[in-house]
């Protein structure tokens, strides 16, 4: 564990709100014009950094990593060398970019570039995907809009972080365009399915978490060590199909509604990095079982907020949740996803599931901000929108702030292109 201290500040200017002072250190992958090897990366201030050049200046020797890890196409060599190496790796970093090192500085053109003169890749090579459902305001809004207002959480749901498997695939960086679903639906007070565009298309506000240190088939990971296993955080839109969803997900659940797209930021912030927004998450009643207790803070204070953009170049926000209102926290998620056996592996990804919070402006899906529909939301160019249009793009955007230091996750975009 290692945490920069408030007050330190880089040789390289951050600018007030920046997402990436060097309190942050996030990490990707990304590649040049110039030079179209991907390698991997962090962040400061509007600048990458890139790691590799700095590891062929020997600034990571001593610290005993492969240098394939450097160059590698994805982090995953890097989050495989568990937390003790990668904490001390960013806090090398960290020195390096901390004023005072003018020696380096002087050599900053072989390894800065203007963050909106790079593209970023996909940071890590996705092994399994899990989807949990985890806010209790989403599990309750959808249960009041589909079943009984008076009802609307299942039996399972304060016993169990209910969750599914998703699919890996399609799980594709912020800035790719997405094409608009197609698939089987039942529409309303029709006898037969029909096959055609989604006509409901939604964005899911959500949080990922992804695995670095795995574990062995047959152990189960406790909810103490779990953060020892998660390597970092990143936005996370869970892209679904209303529709098809409706009528495909009973008994199984969700299915091709779900696993078209998933758009993933392009940085991991680290553990580390978010250990001092911690905050006390709800009470739990009824109590959970043995293996789903924990102690201390597990939950965190991260600001999310989500802006449609139509075709048309006007833009909406649409939501404005907080990532400390699940009702179970990531150490409860992996307790449980590990509690049968099931093994971990570096690269996994588990997102939160939709993440709403308690008043109306706080919801984290167009199927709960405009409620099934019945409340379309206005749009700065006289358009409406009860889901997603062709055209629209969704972003969505976190960062923590405390203290006077403010750190941010980059953002979730894509753009919704017509049916292909
Ligand atoms: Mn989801």
């Amino acid at each position: 564990m290692y945490i920069v201290p408030n007050h330190l500040e880089s040789w390289v200017e951050v600018a007030e709100g920046s997402d990436f002072p060097i309190q942050n250190i996030p990490f990707g992958v990304f590649q040049t014009k110039s030079n179209p090897k991907p390698r991997i990366c962090t962040a400061i201030g509007e600048y990458v950094v890139d790691l590799a050049v700095l590891a062929d200046m020997s600034l990571f020797d001593d610290l005993d990593m492969p240098i394939e890890v450097f160059r590698s196409a994805t982090l995953n060599p890097l989050m495989a060398l568990g937390k003790t190496k990668t904490s001390a790796f960013r806090k090398r970093i960290v020195e390096l970019l901390s004023k005072g090192n003018e020696a380096l500085e002087e050599q900053s053109w072989h390894f800065l570039h203007p963050i909106e003169k790079v593209d970023m890749l996909l940071p890590v090579q996705v092994g399994d995907y899990t989807d949990f459902y985890s806010s209790m305001e989403h599990a309750r809004n959808v249960g009041t809009m589909f079943r009984d207002p008076n009802n609307a959480l299942l039996p399972n749901w304060k016993h169990i972080p209910v969750g599914y498997h998703g699919r890996a695939s399609s799980i594709i960086v912020s800035g790719q365009d997405i094409h608009r679903p197609k698939g089987q639906t039942m529409p309303l007070d029709a006898d037969a399915p029909v096959y055609g565009p989604s006509a409901r298309l939604d964005f899911e506000l959500e949080m990922a978490f992804i695995v670095g240190t795995p574990s062995e088939l047959g152990d189960t990971v406790s909810t103490g060590a779990a953060e020892d296993h998660i390597f970092g955080l990143s936005l996370f839109n869970d892209w679904s199909a209303r529709d098809i969803q409706k009528w495909e997900y009973v008994p199984l659940g969700p299915f091709l509604g779900k696993n078209f797209a998933s758009t993933m930021a392009p940085w991991i912030i680290t553990l580390d990095a978010l250990e001092p927004f911690r905050v006390q998450g709800p009470v739990q009643d009824p109590p959970v079982l043995p293996y789903l207790e924990y102690t201390g803070q597990k939950n965190y204070d991260i600001h999310l907020s989500v802006e449609i953009e139509t075709e048309s170049g006007v833009s909406k926000e649409v939501c404005q949740s907080n990532f400390k209102y699940m009702y179970w926290n990531m150490a409860q998620q992996l307790a449980h996803h590990t509690v049968n056996g099931c093994n971990i592996n570096t690269g996994d990804v588990c997102a939160s599931g939709t993440i709403s919070g308690p008043e109306p402006g706080s919801f984290g899906s167009m199927l709960e901000i405009a409620w099934k529909g019945t409340k379309p939301v206005e749009m700065p160019d006289g358009s409406s929108r009860k889901f997603i249009h062709d055209g629209d793009t969704v972003r969505m955007k976190g960062y923590c702030e405390k203290d006077g230091v403010r750190i941010g996750f980059g953002e979730a975009t894509a753009k919704v292109l017509p049916v292909k």
